[in-house]
């Protein structure tokens, strides 16, 4: 009996509440084997006891379905979690100074609009504030593809004043993006270690000033980077965006409930792309349709809205002012204002 086909059974086991398992989230210290007895050693940094009773569990369970293992013995150390860093930690991150809400924007998959979603929402909040003087930021955290910079019309490097980075300012908004700190051409591979901490900074070395919302642009999918982020920031409460079809609500909905796992309440679901207005005021479902609504209903939260497949969104994005300032008397700009309004409604 080897240690690899002990470890392939442990690869069966999923992380509670997770897709991924124990094996790939390195919670495996230990494996011995002799006699028909294996001795698994695990290591798991939560506060949330029933997370290692779990696990032990559902080892048992795997490592029975195994015939030459005739008895089975996990010790599980916890460590209690204190940094934000493994699933399952329940952290809750202090807020940022002057900022009111913080709240994110996450899709499951990444094409789906959620940084175009993300600057029109803050524009629109911030629209809707302006009459209160109220002041709006946006956070870019999607590393992969740093998109905020070109949709809000902004680059180059933020000003450092005593040990404090200073936002850029677009269109009335504070914006911090990773883009103003990662050239184009760095190796994705870096910019996951980089994440973690970059963010922290972002968090807590920022003058971000009197804010009532910070927008944050999440990075899209539902593994570690995302995780880790999630607990790193004080989040008041995450919009899931997603298109009307299957493929994506089915990958938003696991997004979803890795929020919910970190304690994060879902404000509720925003349908992207959902058609296209034809010249005659028809609507083509390109996409197909309902999958905003029933993601929503599935994972029993509100609905947002719609927003409209509309190459001017696109446009506006790509020259740097989002739909909600260039065409605010579009229909395009109506369903992020309403959006807006529900969303600052429900802080
Ligand atoms: P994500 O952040 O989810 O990867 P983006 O916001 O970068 O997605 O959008 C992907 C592409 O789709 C961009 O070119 C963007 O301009 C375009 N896009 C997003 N939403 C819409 C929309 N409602 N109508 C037209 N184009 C859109």
């Amino acid at each position: 009996m080897s240690q690899e086909a002990i470890n392939n059974a442990l690869a069966t086991v999923k992380y509670p509440g997770f897709s991924r398992d124990i094996v790939s989230f390195g919670l495996v210290r230990s494996i011995d084997f002799s006699e028909g007895k294996a001795v698994i050693g695990i290591s798991v940094t939560t506060n949330d006891h029933s997370v290692a009773a779990q696990i032990r569990d559902d080892i048992e369970a795997a490592l029975k379905e195994v015939p030459e293992i005739a008895s089975t013995e996990v010790s599980v150390s916890i460590n209690p979690a204190k940094k934000a860093e493994t699933p399952g930690a329940q952290a809750t991150p202090t807020g940022i100074p002057g900022v009111k809400h913080v709240i994110a924007v996450a899709s499951g998959k990444g094409g789906v609009g959620k940084s175009t979603f993300s600057s029109n929402l803050a524009c629109a909040i911030s629209k809707l504030l302006a009459p209160e003087a109220k002041k709006v930021g946006l956070l870019d955290c999607d590393i992969y593809g740093p998109s905020i910079p070109l949709m809000m019309g902004v680059g180059g490097r933020p000003e450092i004043e005593e040990e404090s980075i200073i936002p850029l300012e677009a269109h009335g908004i504070k914006i911090m993006s990773m883009g103003f700190l990662v050239d184009d051409d760095t190796p994705v591979v870096w910019r996951g270690p980089m994440i973690q901490k970059t963010i922290s900074q972002f968090i807590n070395n920022v003058k971000w000033g009197n804010l009532e919302i910070i927008v944050v642009d999440l990075p899209p999918g539902t593994g570690d980077a995302q995780l880790s982020l999630v607990q790193t920031i004080p989040l008041r409460g995450a919009i899931v965006v997603t298109t009307p079809q299957l493929a994506a609500t089915q990958v938003a909905k696991r997004g979803a409930r890795m929020l919910e796992k970190t304690n994060v309440p879902i404000l509720g679901v925003a349908e992207n792309m959902s058609y296209l207005e034809n010249a005659d005021g028809t609507k083509s479902y390109i996409f197909g349709e309902g999958g905003g609504k029933q993601t929503a209903t599935d994972l029993g939260v509100d609905f947002l809205g719609q927003i409209p497949l509309d190459p001017r969104i696109r446009e506006a994005g790509d020259n740097g002012t989002p739909i909600s300032i260039a065409d605010p008397e579009s229909k395009s700009a109506a369903s992020f204002e309403a959006i807006a309004k529900s969303i600052v409604e429900r802080l």
